[in-house]
């Protein structure tokens, strides 16, 4: 690998590839890899190996390989989880290709446990029906899956890391990608510019950031989702935004997780009262579905009563399980054997992103997308857990054998000029208007007031942003959503409206938005809310390919 920082900006453009791969993280780094010899480029915002979700994951990663489990019996709770629609041949694809991908990870040194015979060991979560997780020393699956694909990355002479660079947008040529356009990550007065290339991959993982309270890194702004809508592409699902209902609330941004696994060990969710709420909510209390403990949390938060996960009955065994939650919870004083840990619904996943077919394919030529950023159709309107990383490495070794298939024939043109644009400056202030908007607006539960009311909000801050990309492109991205989830008149998996609190079976399909049809969404919410804008679901033509075949 070479790795070369932004400090030299000129080098960097040099030393671009034909490929260039946007994120460092699960997704980025797979579909580099699997791509080798072939040379590729990875633009990364943070340094190598920061600010990408794939370090935090705690659970670990789904794969139907224990004895008694299938892909089908896999695909089967992907499908339910996902509230009625999920791609189903993409979920069968998905939950068949885990073998393959896992036998990849343990070959790039990825040290899953193992029982004393040396057999992988599987854990349960919430919604699979089988033991199917494979896990990492308690929580630490992301952090070693991705030490060991760093490792591999390192060693792969035909990969090329630029840090420090943010994507901002793409340069087309006749509608082509032709080159992707730069900047210094924190740095917006340095002149921006593009480095040519004929295939770029976003694999710029989640949008967390557009919210307040979030668990995603810093980098987590949902830009590929902006960058690849302004070229043109279509944007599936963008409403259903899955919220972790135990995010630890110190507030620290991003919020560290409580796992779902400490409800799975006993622990109980209490309000300032010492009332256990879940009882009185779902049958199953504390383990019911994601999205139904996320707005009971969230009721909790916003009535004053508050929110805490109890975990005193495990003891020393949380810290012996659960390093990284009790390293979260020391940090801010509590001692979880003692006190009950304070506790909020955060942005966590987004199911929503650039519609991609099966070989990950966006709508717009020479443009590919993986990981989080990508809507695959595999998660519907709720993610089953630990879904998100399978999908990475499924995806990311699709897109890779999808280019490759590609290098065989020439590429277009490359782009060669540079840009002439200069940032202005990145408005922090602004930024956080957005994100209090999305919390409170476009949040755990939503209305059509509320949503009106965001449009508003992002359509008025969308002259004060020129010039500043990076803001521009979180606007971009919550327009999509905030427009996504006003036209969707119904509640479905996490997308839940309080003026439609139950599923509409007409409308239980997939929502296809560009961002000219975000606009007008936005136009006539503000002119006229209550009439009728439902996103109509389209069939996309797919350059030749039927929409996920
Ligand atoms: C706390 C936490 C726990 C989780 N636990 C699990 C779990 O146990 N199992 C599971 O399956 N999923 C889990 N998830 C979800 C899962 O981690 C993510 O969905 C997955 O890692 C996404 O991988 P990715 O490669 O798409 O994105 P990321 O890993 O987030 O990587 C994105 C990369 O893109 C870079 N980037 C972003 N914007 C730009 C830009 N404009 N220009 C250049 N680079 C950019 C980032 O710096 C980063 O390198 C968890 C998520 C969180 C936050």
């Amino acid at each position: 690998m070479n790795q070369i920082p932004v400090s030299s900006p000129r080098l960097a453009r040099s030393a671009t590839s034909d490929v260039i791969v946007v994120g460092a993280g699960l997704a980025g780094l797979f579909t580099a890899l699997k791509l080798a010899p072939h040379p590729v480029t990875v633009v990364s915002a943070a340094r190598f190996g920061e600010g990408a979700s794939s370090l935090w994951a705690q659970a670990g990663i789904a794969a139907a390989l224990a004895e008694g489990d299938s892909p089908e019996a896999h695909a089967a709770d992907t499908i339910t989880a996902g509230a009625g629609i999920v791609d189903e041949k993409i979920a069968l694809l998905l939950a068949r290709e885990a073998r393959e991908r896992v036998e990849d990870l343990l070959r790039y040194g990825v040290p899953f446990d193992k029982d004393l015979e040396g057999r992988l060991t599987f854990s349960r979560e919430a919604a699979h029906g089988k033991s199917r997780i494979l896990h990492v020393k308690g929580d630490t699956a992301g952090r070693a899956i991705m030490h060991a694909l760093m490792a591999a990355v390192r060693a792969t002479p035909s990969i090329t890391v630029l840090e420090g660079l943010a994507a901002r947008d793409l340069a087309l040529s006749d509608g082509r990608v032709a080159g992707l356009e730069v900047a210094p990550t924190d740095d917006a007065t340095l002149a921006r510019l593009i480095l040519p290339a004929s295939a770029v991959v976003l694999a710029t993982g989640g949008a967390g950031q557009i919210y307040a309270i979030t668990t995603n890194p810093r980098e987590a702004r949902g830009e590929g989702i902006a960058i690849a809508a302004r070229a043109g592409a279509v944007i599936a699902d963008a409403e259903f935004v899955q919220f972790h209902p135990t995010a630890i609330n110190i507030g620290r941004d991003p919020a560290p997780l409580a796992t779902e696994a400490l409800r799975g060990e006993g622990a109980t969710l209490i309000n300032s009262r010492g009332e256990r709420f879940m009882r009185a909510v779902h049958e199953d209390a504390e383990l019911g579905p994601r999205d139904v403990v996320a707005r009971a949390v969230y009721r909790e938060v916003a009535s004053g009563r508050g929110a805490f996960l109890d975990c005193r009955s495990l003891g020393d065994e949380l810290a012996l399980h659960f390093p990284t939650v009790y390293a979260a919870c020391r940090s801010a004083g509590i001692d979880p054997a003692e006190d009950p840990i304070p506790v909020a619904p955060a942005a966590h996943y987004h199911m929503g992103g650039i519609l991609t077919d099966a070989q990950g394919r966006s709508t717009v030529d020479g443009l590919w997308a993986c990981g989080e950023v990508a809507s695959t159709g595999a998660h519907g309107a709720n993610r089953l857990a630990s879904n998100s990383l399978l999908e990475a490495v499924v995806f990311g070794a699709r897109v890779a054998n999808d280019i490759a298939a590609s290098l065989l024939t020439p590429l277009a043109a490359r782009a060669e000029q540079e840009s002439p644009a200069v940032g202005s400056g990145h408005d922090e202030r602004l930024e956080q208007v957005v994100r209090r908007t999305m919390s409170a607006e476009v949040g755990v539960i939503r209305d059509e007031t509320s949503l009106t009311k965001a449009l508003g909000t992002i359509l008025s801050l969308e002259p004060e942003a020129k010039g500043d990309q990076r803001l521009a492109n979180m606007l971009t991205t919550a327009k999509l959503i905030a427009a996504a989830a006003f036209a969707r008149k119904e509640s479905r998996g996490a997308h839940f409206r309080s003026d439609y609190p139950v599923p509409d079976e007409h409308l239980a399909q997939r929502s296809f938005l560009t961002l000219n049809m975000a606009n007008e969404i936005a136009r006539v919410a503000l002119e006229a809310p209550s009439r009728e804008t439902r996103v109509r679901p389209r069939v996309v033509a797919m350059r030749g390919a039927a929409l996920n075949a």
